[in-house]
């Protein structure tokens, strides 16, 4: 096929078609890689969303009023593989708006994918949105003085018999009151972090649950139940998107634990002693 000038793209529209192709298919979902990193093999077919010439697909896509520089413009590009560049040869179904949708797409999927902000690997998660507004509210210098009520939490700590997080549950526990200002803050923006973060906490604290077959086991496992949800948590923490990458390590450190001891206080992590 002798190359007309609608197909002479300059150097800078490919390395920009390749780059921003992640080395796939334009086509949504489509799992071909387009050149191999083993030989040369090469799937790549560089399309016209505007058609290079009026006789190719015998179609509308071909715009008499642009000028060859647009039609071998970057812009006006796509990398397909074999298959999909025959597919949306179907001019029906493959408008030129399809297909300046199906660029656009692969395109800032590709930026997101960069940015680490992956649809479908990264989320935000309810737990990071709470830590961050205990993390300013408890060490910004908006510290309200109303007197702290906290339940006894010694109860919970001798039934389940917590030996090394004894003393963080008592240090922590006096929070509880601040906390459950903040969770009601949160909600009235009119959001459910708060019922979110507690059940992912039961969750964890299920499945280490799991692990034993009697209230006695677990008992003598407590600290270790209590670590272990704890891990799993920072997990979360470092897994999502909306980390508070503003927050100091040790205010995020002492957010979680008033949140998990908070969740201990309402029977989310470990037993509930029998009501007396
Ligand atoms: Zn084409
Ligand atoms: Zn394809």
């Amino acid at each position: 096929m002798a190359k007309n000038s609608a197909r002479n793209y300059s150097q800078l529209t490919i390395k920009r078609l390749y780059g921003l192709s992640r080395n796939n298919c334009a086509f949504p979902s489509c799992p071909v890689e387009l050149l191999s990193s083993e030989d040369e093999t090469n799937f790549s077919n560089i399309c016209h969303i505007e058609d290079a010439n009026p006789s190719l697909h015998k179609s509308d896509r071909y715009n008499p009023n642009m000028t060859d520089d647009e039609r071998r413009d970057f812009k006006n590009l796509l990398l397909l593989c074999p298959n999909h560049h025959i597919e949306t040869n179907d001019i029906e179904k493959y408008t030129v708006k399809v297909l300046r949708d199906m660029k656009r797409n692969h395109e800032s999927q590709t930026k997101q994918k960069l940015s680490g902000k992956d649809l479908i690997g990264k989320h935000p998660s309810a737990l990071n949105t709470v830590i961050g507004h205990i993390g300013t509210d408890f060490f910004g210098d908006n510290l309200p003085d109303e007197p702290i009520t906290a339940p006894n939490p010694e109860l919970k700590i001798q039934f389940n018999h917590v030996i090394q997080y004894r003393p963080i549950i008592e240090e922590y526990s006096a929070y509880q009151g601040r906390l459950s200002k903040i969770y009601d803050e949160i909600e009235r923006i009119g959001s459910t972090k708060k019922e979110l973060v507690l059940r992912n906490i039961k969750k964890l604290y299920l499945k280490e649950k799991g692990k034993y077959n009697s209230f006695d086991e677990i008992k003598e496992n407590a600290d270790s139940i209590f670590s272990n949800v704890e891990s799993e948590l920072w997990e979360l923490i470092d897994k999502s998107d909306n980390t508070n990458n503003d927050l100091p390590i040790e205010a995020i450190e002492i957010s979680l634990l008033v949140i998990m001891v908070d969740a201990f206080m309402r029977c989310n992590i470990l037993e509930e002693p029998p009501k007396a």
